[in-house]
């Protein structure tokens, strides 16, 4: 389905990013893949996408926070493998705190990586996209870019901002064979979430099951954990014929979270 597509995944080396980048590279995409990481295991990484799936995968290590690295990133994918038809904004980072005790470096940090970014690796790859009259921009908001929870300021601000900025290329593009939609998951066991988990688990004197438990009972009904493979199945979705006319949504994967 996308072969001979370039798909450019940032935050591509763990969690949600990978499943991703997996599930694109399995309907034939080539791969740029990015993120933070030990060399060694990203390369393994890299190597073994592309010979499970027989694409072509490069790894590019820009920084995310950096707008001149972002535009960079996607220079640096046209360059290895083509101009970038398929661009998901992936990367991010947590952190939690009240907002009077919000470290000033930790709200600039968010709102770099989990928004501007995606300012900025939109800008360098629409253009490409207009020419060829396809692409496809998966931004990778959260149920915190629809709803709030407390602590999370900087966090809630950023995935809101995203789902806004979605919605403003979705009209700017509209017509022009290129779609943005804005994907918005609940709790996912990845590296980010176990950090919450923990922190749960110490703060309450509970075990890690009796955590998981305890966080996902606080706001997701189905009380299970949505997985990286779901999120990857339905940016796939967006990237397939059926999902032409989809521009411009938040798309929740939140076992319920959001209905409430
Ligand atoms: P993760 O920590 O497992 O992965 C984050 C990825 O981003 C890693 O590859 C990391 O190296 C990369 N990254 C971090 N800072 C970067 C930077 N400055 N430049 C380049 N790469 C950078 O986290 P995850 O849970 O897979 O999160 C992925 C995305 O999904 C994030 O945007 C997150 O906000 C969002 N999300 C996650 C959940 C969840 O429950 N896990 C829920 C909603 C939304």
């Amino acid at each position: 389905m996308l072969k001979g597509k370039v798909a450019l995944v940032t935050g591509s080396t763990s969690g949600i990013g990978l499943a991703m980048a997996r599930a694109l590279a399995a309907k034939g995409a080539d791969i740029m893949l990015n993120g933070f990481g030990d060399e060694g295991e990203i390369e393994a990484i890299r190597a073994g996408i592309a010979d499970e799936f027989g694409i072509g995968a490069a790894y590019n290590a820009a920084d995310m926070s950096s707008g001149e690295e972002c535009a960079g990133l996607v220079r640096a994918a046209r360059a290895e493998l083509g101009d970038c038809d398929i661009l998901v904004n992936n990367a991010g980072i947590q952190h939690t705190a009240p907002i009077e005790e919000f470290p000033v470096e930790r709200w600039e940090a968010i709102i770099a990586i989990n928004l501007s970014q995606s300012f900025h690796t939109i800008r360098a790859a629409l253009p490409g996209m207009y020419e060829k009259g396809w692409g496809r921009i998966v931004n990778i908001a959260s149920v915190h870019g629809r709803v709030a929870s407390v602590n999370k300021a900087a966090y809630v601000a950023a995935k809101h901002g995203l789902v806004g900025l979605t919605k403003v290329v979705a009209l700017e593009a509209a017509g022009r064979g290129v779609t943005c939609n804005a994907i918005c998951p609940g709790w996912v066991l990845t590296p980010l979430i176990q950090a919450q988990v923990d922190l749960r688990a110490t703060e309450k004197g509970l075990t890690q099951e009796e955590a998981k438990a305890d966080l996902l009972a606080e706001k997701q009904p189905s009380k299970q954990f949505a997985t990286t493979e779901q999120v990857g199945g339905l940016a796939a979705f967006l990237c397939s014929p059926a999902a032409d006319q989809i521009t411009g949504q938040e798309l929740g994967i939140d076992g319920g979270w959001t209905a409430q």
